[in-house]
């Protein structure tokens, strides 16, 4: 792994970057009946706009809460997004929260009253009484126009800092964001950028890149690098913040270098490709053929071989020899080697790699057995216990892995990402 040291050029937070929190308001979102998709889908708009979210926060239908939420909310962001509580019913109390943080009452309006009759009146209804109040909003707010429902949203100013509120529909909420909240965003935050670029990361453990990462994993960085894992994978994001495209870009390209650096090639990909993809493309371009030979993954890797198109390109064929007799006659596994040695054992897997390779006339070729349990762990052979071997003209190289998971389908699934980064490890830059 590289040893070499890259200079860092730390950006401190720009004070005059605009960054924004998110208030999602509602029992059903508090409860986990609703997923709070509004917060996901505002999050990644702003992001594209260049406005970083800072916080989110979620709250019940409660009037006091909601204004502690918006003091909260506004401490933390120069903008403020409310999703929510603006319907006619009793819990519906976004709108008397915000007249309550901007210290004023809330008014009718007779301009939004005349919208929502006509909204009604359009489909041959009367508008009932309820519906009124969704046409107050407070003294000192203004209202964004809805053409998709019947509440309008509400938007203000206070202490330097933007307020707005929209419906908690999420198709309504889409478009009011889209048609009133974002261009005057963009127009605040005109130049100002957020670049973002995905490492993907395969054959080491999240406390272990925690450790070689050192500081680069620090909260209050700019660019910041977030972690997450599912199913050995490690996906580190860099989040770049910055007054101009130009620089926050450049800072990404910075922080990828130092990243990549440490890690070598634990990075295997960027943004959303797989393991299959890396390996797929590097067979394609070398004008490789693959073979597998698979036991306790069941075809998984074939499956995740296969997953990219044009894989026919290098992938020859697979077998699956779950049993002892299968291997030896399928792959020309030794009975004597099975006996001797076990069927989950480097030799054994060696041996299926090198049948494989034969048998198919392949370029290369992988080995996988193991065990996946729940049963068949001994002492000796733990749970998750699973040997790899990748052969070519070159030889066989076999390694050993337990896989830690108390599920099957998961060691299952990591046993077939790590046969497949055991062969783009082999393959090489
Ligand atoms: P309405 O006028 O329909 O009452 P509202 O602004 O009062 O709108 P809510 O009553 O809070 O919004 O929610 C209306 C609908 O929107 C519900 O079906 C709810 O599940 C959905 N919804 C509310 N908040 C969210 C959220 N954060 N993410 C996804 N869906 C949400």
């Amino acid at each position: 792994m590289g040893a070499q040291v890259v200079e860092v050029v730390e950006h401190p937070m720009d004070s005059q970057i605009k960054s924004a929190s998110i208030v999602s308001v509602g029992n059903e979102v508090l409860s986990g009946r609703t997923v709070d998709t509004n917060a996901a889908h505002i999050g990644r708009q702003l992001r594209r706009i260049g406005v970083p979210v800072v916080s989110a926060h979620t709250v019940g239908d409660r009037r006091e809460v909601i204004v502690r939420a918006l003091e909260l909310a506004a401490s933390e962001a120069d903008i403020v997004i409310v999703t929510g509580g603006l319907g006619p019913t009793d819990d519906d109390l976004t709108r008397q929260a915000f007249g309550d943080y901007l210290g004023c009452e809330l008014e009718l309006r007779d301009d939004l009253l005349e919208a929502i009759r006509n909204r009604f009146a359009a489909r041959g209804m009367e508008m009932p009484q309820r519906n009124r109040i969704q046409a107050c909003i407070p003294k000192a707010a203004e209202p964004i126009a809805n053409e998709w429902g019947t509440a309008p949203g509400v938007a203000a100013e206070r202490g330097g800092k933007l307020f707005f509120a929209l419906p908690g529909v999420p198709r309504e909420m889409e478009k009011m964001l889209d048609a009133s909240v974002l261009p005057r965003l963009g127009q605040l935050a005109e130049g100002q950028a957020v670049a973002v670029q995905r490492l993907k990361c395969f054959g080491t453990g999240e406390s272990a890149m925690a450790e070689m990462l050192g500081d680069a994993m620090d909260r209050d960085r700019n660019p910041l690098v977030n972690c997450t894992a599912r199913i050995g994978i490690i996906t580190l994001e860099i989040v770049a913040t910055a007054a101009s495209r130009d620089l926050a870009e450049a800072m990404v390209v910075d922080e990828e270098t130092r990243l990549r650096n440490i890690l070598g090639d634990v990075i295997y990909g960027t943004g959303e490709e797989t393991l299959a993809e890396v390996v797929g493309h590097k067979l394609a371009r070398a004008g490789r053929t693959l073979a597998l030979a698979e036991s306790c993954t069941g075809g998984l890797a074939a499956k995740l071989v296969t997953d990219v198109p044009g894989a026919s390109a290098y992938f020859n064929r697979g077998w699956v020899t779950y049993s002892n007799e299968a291997k030896v006659a399928e792959l020309g596994v030794p009975a004597d080697l099975i006996t001797a040695r076990g069927a989950v054992s480097a030799e054994v897997a060696a041996a299926m790699a090198q049948g494989a390779r034969r048998r198919a006339q392949a370029d290369h070729a992988i080995g996988i057995t193991g065990i996946a349990g729940p049963g068949g762990a001994t002492e000796q052979k733990p749970l998750g216990l699973v040997y790899i071997s990748v052969d070519d003209a070159d030889g066989t190289i076999t390694s050993r892995h337990v896989l830690f998971s108390q599920e099957r389908s998961f060691v299952r699934l990591r046993a077939a990402q790590t046969a497949l980064n055991a062969l783009r490890l082999r393959l090489g830059g």
